[in-house]
C-alpha cells in the first residue's frame, strides 16, 4: 500500500489489536479512546495531506520499488533540491500541528532511511542483518508504517560517568535466542506516539554507552505493536474530553508518551537489525548520519514551533494593547531572535549538506545540532516570555458554556479590549495557556527539555563533532603574534 490516507491509517491500528493500559483499565480501541482518539485524528490529518491534490508533489515522491506515491520522508534524497523538498514536506506536517507532535511519523521515518541506504554497516559482521535492514525499510515505506520507538533503560541508580547502569530485571534484555528469533525481557521508556503506532523500534541513543563490547542489553529490532507480551502504560491523557474552544491544542495534538514492557517478547530473525554489538550499535546514529536526518526532522518542528509561539506573543500584545510598550517590543524582539535563529540553522544544513558515503544528500551535522540543543533552552525560555506577556489573562478565560450561560453579557462587556472583542480574547487566550500553562503544554516545555536527550548528553554529543582545533588554533596563531 503506497502512501496512506488518515483511514487508511486509522483501519491500520483497528486491524491490529495491541495491548495499552490507560488509568487503570485495557483499552479497546485507541481510535475511539476520549483520551487518544484526538491524537489519532491528527496523524490522520498528517496521511491525508498526502492525497491533497496541491500537496501531493510535494508530501510523496515515486517509490524506488513499485514507482508508486510513498511518503517523502521515505526518501533518501541524492540532490540538495531533494533534501530541501523533504524539508518543505517536513515543515507541511509540522506546521500543520503548530509543532505540538515532535514524534509525528516523519521522525522515524527519516531515521530508518538513512540506515536503509546505510544498510551495508549493519552487515559488516553479520550479513543477515544488512539485508533485514534492506527489506524492513522497503516493507515500511511501501506500506506507509508508522513507528515509534523507546530507546532509554530504566535504572535503579545513576553513576557519574554517564554510562547506563543496565540491571537483569529493568532493563531490556535478550533471554535467549531460538530458531525463529530473539526472546526479549525488560522495559523501555518512553515511546511516544507508542498506542497510535502500527510497530515500534528498539534501539540505543548515542553516547548512553553500555560499558562492555558484548552485552545482552544492546540491541536494535523492530517489531509490531500488537505482539504477544509487548505492553504499553500511558502516562493520563491531556486531552481532557473539551471542545476545541476549551482546550485548542490538548484537544488536537495528545500523541501520548508511554512505558513499554516486554514480557518475553519473540522478535523473529528478520526484524533484528544488530545484536550484542555495543560498539556498532552506539556508531549507528554517527556513521549511518541517521542523527542529521532526524535532527533535520527536528529543525522542522523546532521552526514552526517558534512561528506559532511568536504569532501567539504578537496576537495577544495586539489584542492587550501592549505591543508598544518597550518591555513588551524587547520580549517579542527575543521570540524573533529565536525564530529566526531555527530558521537559519535549518536552511544552513541544507545550504552545506553533502553526499555522504552512503550516497544521501545529508544535512549538516552542526547547524542541525545546534537547533537540537538550543531549542531545550530557548523553548522554555520562550513560554516564560509568553507567561510574562499574557499574565493574569491566561486565567481570565471563561468556558464555552459561560459565553452560553447567564454571565456572557458580562463577560462580553468586561472582557472586551480596545482591540477585541470578549470571545476572540479569550478564544485566543485559551490557545495561549494551553501552549503556556495547562498540562500539555507543561508537557511540551518537558519534551523540548529531554526528548532528546539530557542535556548534558547533548553537550558531550555537541562537543564531540566539533572542530574545537580550528578555534584554539586561530588562538594560538594570535597569541605566536610579534606585530
Ligand atoms: C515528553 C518526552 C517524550 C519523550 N519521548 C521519547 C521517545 O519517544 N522515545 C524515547 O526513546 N525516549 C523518549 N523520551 C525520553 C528521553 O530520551 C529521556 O527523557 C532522556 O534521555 C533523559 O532520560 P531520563 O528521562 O531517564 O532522565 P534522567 O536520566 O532521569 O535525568 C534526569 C536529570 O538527572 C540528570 N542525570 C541523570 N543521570 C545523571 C548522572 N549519572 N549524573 C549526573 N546527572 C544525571 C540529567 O542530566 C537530568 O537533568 C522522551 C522524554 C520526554 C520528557
Amino acid at each position: 500500500m503506497p502512501a496512506r490516507t488518515g483511514q487508511q491509517y486509522i483501519d491500520g491500528l483497528r486491524a491490529q489489536e495491541r495491548e495499552v493500559w490507560l488509568g487503570g483499565e485495557r483499552v479497546s480501541d485507541v481510535t475511539r479512546h476520549k483520551g487518544l482518539s484526538g491524537g489519532v485524528r491528527a496523524i490522520a490529518g498528517l496521511y491525508d495531506m498526502q492525497h491533497d491534490a496541491q500537496l501531493r508533489p510535494v508530501m510523496t515522491y515515486p517509490s524506488p520499488s513499485s514507482g508508486k506515491p510513498v511518503g517523502r520522508s521515505f526518501d533518501t534524497p541524492a540532490t540538495r533540491e531533494a533534501l530541501e523538498t523533504r524539508s518543505k514536506m517536513m515543515l507541511n506536517w509540522a506546521r500543520s500541528t503548530c509543532g505540538m507532535m515532535g514524534r509525528s511519523p516523519d521522525f522515524m521515518n527519516v531515521t530508518f532511511a538513512a540506515w536503509g541506504a546505510a544498510a551495508e554497516f549493519f552487515g559488516e559482521k553479520r550479513p543477515e542483518f544488512a539485508g533485514n535492514m534492506r527489506r524492513y525499510v522497503e516493507y515500511i515505506r511501501e506500506n506507509d508504517v508508522t513507528l515509534t520507538h523507546a530507546l532509554i533503560n530504566f535504572q535503579r541508580s545513576r553513576n557519574v560517568s554517564g554510562m547506563f547502569n543496565l540491571e537483569e530485571g529493568t532493563a531490556l534484555e535478550v533471554k535467549r535466542e531460538t530458531d525463529q528469533g530473539i526472546i526479549v525481557r525488560g522495559a523501555r521508556i518512553l515511546a511516544t506516539l507508542g498506542p497510535l503506532a502500527d510497530e515500534i523500534a528498539v534501539y540505543s541513543p548515542r553516547l548512553a554507552r553500555h560499558s562492555e563490547d558484548h552485552s545482552p542489553f544492546a540491541m536494535s529490532f523492530a517489531i509490531p505493536c500488537g505482539t504477544k507480551g509487548l505492553r504499553f502504560l500511558c502516562r493520563d491523557s491531556f486531552d481532557l474530553g473539551r471542545s476545541h474552544f476549551d482546550h485548542p491544542l490538548g484537544s488536537r495534538f495528545e500523541e501520548m508518551d508511554c512505558i513499554v514492557f516486554f514480557d518475553d517478547v519473540l522478535v523473529p530473525w528478520e526484524r533484528v537489525f544488530l545484536l550484542y554489538d555495543v560498539n556498532r550499535l552506539n556508531a549507528v546514529p554517527h556513521v549511518t548520519h541517521s542523527t542529521a536526518h532526524s535532527a533535520h526532522q527536528g529543525a522542522a518542528k523546532n521552526l514552526a514551533k517558534c512561528e506559532f509561539v511568536l504569532g501567539l506573543a504578537l496576537l495577544m500584545t495586539q489584542t492587550l494593547g501592549n505591543a508598544h510598550l518597550p518591555h513588551t517590543e524587547e520580549r517579542i524582539g527575543e521570540l524573533m531572535l529565536t525564530t529566526e535563529l531555527m530558521r537559519s540553522c535549518m536552511r544552513a544544513a541544507e545550504a552545506d549538506a553533502e553526499i555522504d558515503r552512503w550516497g544521501v544528500m545529508c544535512p549538516a551535522i552542526l547547524p542541525v545540532e545546534s537547533t537540537r540543543n538550543l531549542m531545550m533552552t530557548a523553548y522554555p525560555r520562550m513560554i516564560e516570555i509568553l507567561q510574562l506577556l499574557g499574565s493574569s489573562s491566561f486565567l481570565l478565560t471563561p468556558s464555552e458554556a459561560d459565553f452560553k450561560g447567564p454571565i456572557a453579557p458580562a463577560i462580553e462587556q468586561y472582557l472586551a479590549t480596545d482591540n477585541a472583542g470578549a470571545l476572540d480574547r479569550v478564544k485566543l487566550f485559551r490557545l495561549a495557556w494551553d501552549a503556556a500553562g495547562s498540562a500539555f503544554g507543561s508537557r511540551q516545555v518537558l519534551y523540548e527539555r529531554f526528548f532528546a536527550s539530557d542535556p548534558l548528553t547533548r553537550a558531550r554529543a555537541m562537543a564531540a563533532i566539533y572542530p574545537k582545533g580550528e578555534m584554539t588554533e586561530r588562538v594560538l596563531e594570535f597569541l605566536g603574534r610579534d606585530d
